[in-house]
């Protein structure tokens, strides 16, 4: 099916209109009209060949939430007319260890992410949710809980699980101070999620225009990184930082904020490595560690926990013409907090 859509055609290229082609549902898959797609930093990042492995044309997106248009004959938890949502992933083997625990973004072989990644039904590369509409298999296809707005659920598909994922892992909860350095797409999830699991919540912004906004988000507190003495205060005081940082920073400016055995995770997913003194782990003992979004099961259960709650996403719509001066904006880390494209501009 020719499917419209935005792509970059090389990495220095803006992004601009696109034909691609879409398959056919078969037996076990979904159809989804796309109605809103979210604007990711990794999608920025992958475009612009930031991480190298690049396959041009991108077409990037994949916090994608959209109706069901047609399902495949075995098909059994989708009806057209439903709300429905894909995230990072759109297949993997199934069988490997990884796959058996729940764990597909790990998957053996690889895990079919939903842009950039090998095509099994296609060849070529898959293309994200900066199109009309998706296929996918209904296995790593999400339901959406039905009070949530659409519009401002979509960004949970990447951010709201990559957040969640670690601070679930590593036990935010109550009696419990975790940090989230970063105000940006993934970050004020994050802020949102610990407070919502009980989890004293302290913010690290660079922007001091940003610490009312944390404060409103759920922090019980927000500290400007830049300001050394407001770091020094909290030293050796947290027990999960949740890093969703995408530039060049100091880790070992958070590590010293860890208590003994407690864990800084990396999820912002900067270009260039990123150095990090011996003595900020071996004096006192401590953890360094990392998270990739998060399996399918655990991405239903984040968004059945933001149903019962009522948690979405702050966002921003833009039309589909608007998303190269919104990804430049992204960049200044001048999004509040995520850019949401309404698809309907693209099929209009
Ligand atoms: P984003 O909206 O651009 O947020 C990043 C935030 O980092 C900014 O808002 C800013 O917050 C802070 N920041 C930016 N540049 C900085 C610098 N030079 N020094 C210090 N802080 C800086 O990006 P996002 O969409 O949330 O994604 C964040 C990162 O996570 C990206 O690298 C992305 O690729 C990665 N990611 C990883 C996964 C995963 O599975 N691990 C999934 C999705 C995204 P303040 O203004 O508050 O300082
Ligand atoms: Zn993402
Ligand atoms: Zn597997």
């Amino acid at each position: 099916m020719t499917t419209k859509a935005y792509a970059a055609r090389s990495p220095t290229a803006p992004l601009a209109p696109h034909s691609i082609t879409r398959r056919q549902p078969g037996p076990t898959d979904v159809e989804i009209d796309i109605l809103f797609c979210g604007v990711c930093h990794s999608d920025i990042h992958m475009a612009r060949n930031e991480w190298g492995g690049a396959e041009y044309p991108v077409v990037p997106g994949h916090e994608i939430l959209g109706r069901v248009t047609r399902v495949g004959a075995k098909v059994t938890k989708f009806r057209a007319g439903d709300l429905a949502a894909v995230g990072c992933m759109v297949d993997s083997c199934r069988t490997c260890d990884s796959c058996g625990k729940g764990l597909e973004q790990f998957c053996a072989s690889g895990a079919t992410f939903t842009y950039n990644a090998p095509d099994k039904h296609l060849g070529g590369m898959t293309f994200g949710g900066y199109s009309e509409r998706i296929i996918c298999d209904e296995d790593f296809t999400l339901r959406v809980p039905a009070n949530l707005d659409p519009a401002a659920a979509a960004p949970l598909l990447c951010a709201g699980i990559t957040t969640w994922s670690p601070l679930r892992r590593w036990g935010a909860g109550p009696g419990r101070k975790v940090g989230i350095v970063g105000l940006g797409g993934l970050g004020h999830m994050g802020v949102k999620f610990a407070r919502a699991l009980g989890a004293h919540t302290v913010l690290f912004t660079t922007s001091a225009g940003k610490v009312a906004d944390g404060k409103r988000l759920g922090a019980h507190e927000v500290v400007l990184s830049t300001d050394a003495d407001a770091m020094a205060a909290h030293a050796r005081t947290f027990d999960l930082i949740v890093d969703t940082v995408s530039a060049d920073h100091s880790l070992d400016a958070y590590m010293q904020l860890l208590k003994v055995d407690a864990t800084l995770a990396l999820v912002g997913a900067p270009p260039s490595p990123q150095q990090i003194s011996a003595f900020s782990l071996i004096m006192p003992r401590r953890n360094l560690a990392g998270s990739l979004i998060g399996g399918i099961a655990e991405t239903q259960e984040m968004l059945d926990f933001c149903g019962k709650h009522g948690i979405v996403c702050d966002i921003e719509r833009i039309r589909m013409d608007q998303v190269n001066e919104a990804w430049d904006r992204v960049v200044k880390a001048d999004v509040k907090y995520r850019f949401v494209i309404d698809m309907a501009t693209l099929k209009g």
